[in-house]
């Protein structure tokens, strides 16, 4: 049993299930664009007030790696299609314009994630397990002690989770640091109240890792 999600620090624990949250999402959408029927084009817009709902569905994290917006800024989450719009080029029966465009087969991701999956395509097995929404991610991957991400051993033989982890580089160093920097991010939150010289000092190492993370990537 993996109970750790790990796209979670140690410190805060949000839950992937989403219960009614895209219900209530189109709800709000449709009020504001009743007869839209792609769901991508309004809440891609970055000015909109649906971009941020849309990320808050999410808790402004990536559904795949979990970084989060105290990490890397807003322009840098982009409107992932969990089955490629590629597709449609490929006239696939079973996907049509508007799945692709719906709110349904659309996920919170970094850049990294989003540009590094592209055109990722599984197969209806695996997209129940392999799409965010589906809350079965965080049985998939776990995080390390020094804060990479692994396959979890019970999926260590399946061939699509690995090429999926692959194609997305969560093992890349960029995902480390970032892990760190919301890990280290969250404990000062966790003792904000007790601000002293340590919280001070793990602050100013916060900036130094930011300062040269930046001139990584
Ligand atoms: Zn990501």
């Amino acid at each position: 049993m993996n109970d750790h999600d790990y796209r979670n620090t140690s410190f805060k624990n949000y839950d992937f299930e989403l219960g009614n949250k895209k219900v209530e999402f189109l709800e709000q959408f449709f009020a504001k664009h009743p007869r839209a029927q792609n769901h991508y084009t309004h809440v891609n817009e970055k000015s909109s007030d649906l971009n941020v709902l849309f990320r808050e569905i999410y808790f402004h994290k990536c559904a795949y790696c979990g970084t989060n917006i105290e990490v890397i800024d807003s322009s840098n989450f982009e409107v992932d299609h969990f089955i490629p719009k590629d597709i449609l080029k490929q006239s696939i029966p079973h996907y049509d314009f508007n799945y692709i465009n719906s709110i349904l087969n659309l996920v919170s991701s970094c850049k990294t994630c989003n540009r590094s999956k592209s055109n990722f395509i599984c197969n209806e097995e695996e997209v129940e397990l392999i799409h965010p929404d589906k809350n079965k991610l965080k049985n998939l991957f776990k995080r390390k002690e020094d804060f990479s991400i692994e396959i979890h051993v019970d999926y260590a033989k399946n061939s699509n989770i690995e090429n999926f982890f692959k194609k997305l580089n969560l093992d890349s160093q960029q995902k480390r640091i970032e892990y760190l920097i919301m890990e280290m991010k969250d404990f000062c939150k966790e003792y904000e109240d007790e601000e002293n010289e340590i919280i001070s000092h793990i602050k100013s190492i916060i900036m130094q890792i930011e300062n040269k993370r930046r001139k990584l990537y």
